[in-house]
């Protein structure tokens, strides 16, 4: 398999090439040249996780990556429990948050930090990997990536602005994650990542790539949750399924699996109040607007980078993408009216995110009878407002995090000055 830049100006390159660049110079995404057919639906409730991830992203890869090899990094990427639970006649949660930082991100970094691995091996640089959050993405990638040998990465977080778990995910493990707490904002950061990522000389001395979602290594494996889920699936009819959407990472995932193959009736892109995507299907016409902060703060996101992937999948057809893809915006309100109705309704907590999912999958049924799952993207214990809204004693904090509160940050203070956090990665990198 090879891929292509969006922007059509920059050359096809392998799967190998393509997770160490992470982004073309043309600055489109990259995009498979063909969306490979599933082929395991003989047996396929037989199949074990490990099987179905590997079968699913086989074609992807190509030879770029040994068989055992790879069979190897899926059954490393999918190792906890993805359960598609049932809340009523017609709406299931598919929960994400079983994984090391509670995340559905710990998939895509799990399978992106061991390919790295991988191909690490055969290169004589180190590999260096900068990344900016303002939140769960750096957790999720500090813990992918750590004791990854070769590697070395920095997160660079705006100092004070992420919650106290967010920050010891980020800055306790310690070895080759290296986090960097920056006297500025989230976008601060982006910038000095974006100007580190350009810089000649870090690029003559290591492998430098970034992190985040826009890397093919991070998209594809998204995928295999959903065909875990309609493993689960007891129902006749294909499922309607809700995805709670920033970046359009995880819904782009769910397009693919379904181009590829897997049944699902209607593909509901669940936004907060920043809804971009939701006017655009409605009017055609993209318009963007500043980003709002809302109580999902992971999809407080204006412009949704895998978005062009989504119109390349539907061949920039408008018509036929609004036949499979609703979008729908959940205001606050309405996402705090979620969390408490389905605490009362079915003893079950959501998260923010999850609330946002729940809501706009229950308001599509309302004019539909057919059945569907959301997506539970992060455990509700990591959001101090479900505590706010629910009360102090509902929530049991998993161990994961218990454990993760008794740990010590360790992390360097930096004001916003590229040359600064150069320095600071030439001494670690020496
Ligand atoms: C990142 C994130 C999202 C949004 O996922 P995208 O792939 O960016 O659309 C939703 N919920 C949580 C908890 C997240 O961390």
């Amino acid at each position: 398999m090879r891929y292509f830049s969006t922007n059509h100006k920059s050359k096809h390159v392998s799967f190998r090439e393509a997770v160490l660049k992470g982004q073309p110079e043309d600055g489109g995404l990259y995009f498979p040249e063909q969306i490979p057919k599933f082929n395991f639906w003989k047996d396929f409730h037989e199949k074990t996780k490990e099987e179905l991830a590997f079968r699913i992203i086989k074609p992807y890869v190509g030879d770029q990556i040994d068989e055992d090899s790879l069979f190897q990094i899926c059954a490393e990427t999918v190792n906890f429990d993805f359960p598609l639970v049932k809340l009523s006649d017609s709406i299931s949660v598919l929960e994400l948050f079983h994984g090391n930082t509670l995340a559905f991100k710990d998939v895509g970094a799990r399978f992106m930090s061991r390919c790295l691995r991988y191909f690490s091996k055969k290169l004589n640089k180190k590999i260096v990997v900068i990344v900016a959050t303002s939140g769960d993405t750096g957790g999720a990638v500090a813990d992918g990536f750590w004791q990854v040998e070769n590697t070395v990465v920095f997160i660079l977080y705006p100092k004070g602005k992420v919650s106290q778990i967010q920050e010891l995910q980020i800055a306790s493990l310690g070895g080759n994650i290296k986090a960097i707490e920056v006297n500025g904002n989230f976008d601060d950061c982006q910038r000095l990542v974006k100007t580190l990522l350009n810089d000649d000389e870090l690029r003559r001395r290591f492998y430098l790539t970034s992190a985040n979602s826009i890397n093919i290594a991070r998209l594809l494996p998204q995928q295999f949750y959903y065909v875990f889920a309609y493993q689960q699936w007891q129902e006749t009819s294909a499922p309607v399924i809700s995805v709670p959407s920033g970046n359009f990472g995880n819904l782009c995932a769910l397009v693919f699996a379904h181009f590829s193959g897997l049944p699902c009736e209607k593909i509901i892109a669940a936004c907060n109040a920043n809804d971009t995507i939701p006017r655009f299907l409605k009017t055609g016409k993209m318009q963007i607007k500043p980003a709002i902060e809302t109580l999902s703060t992971a999809m407080d996101i204006a412009l949704p980078s895998n978005f062009v992937r989504i119109m390349e999948i539907f061949k920039n057809d408008l018509k036929k993408l609004k036949t499979k893809l609703h979008a729908v915006s959940i205001s606050d309100e309405e996402t705090v009216q979620a969390i408490k109705r389905v605490y009362q309704t079915f003893s079950y907590i959501l998260d923010p995110h999850g609330a946002v999912g729940f809501a706009a999958l229950e308001k599509y049924l309302e004019q539909s009878h057919s059945k569907g799952f959301f997506l539970e993207t992060a455990h509700p214990a990591k959001f101090d407002v479900v505590v706010k809204i629910l009360g102090n004693d509902v929530l049991k904090i998993p161990e994961k995090l218990k454990n993760l509160l008794s740990r010590h940050k360790e992390s360097i203070e930096i004001d916003v000055d590229h040359l600064k956090v150069k320095d600071l990665i030439l001494s670690f990198c020496a």
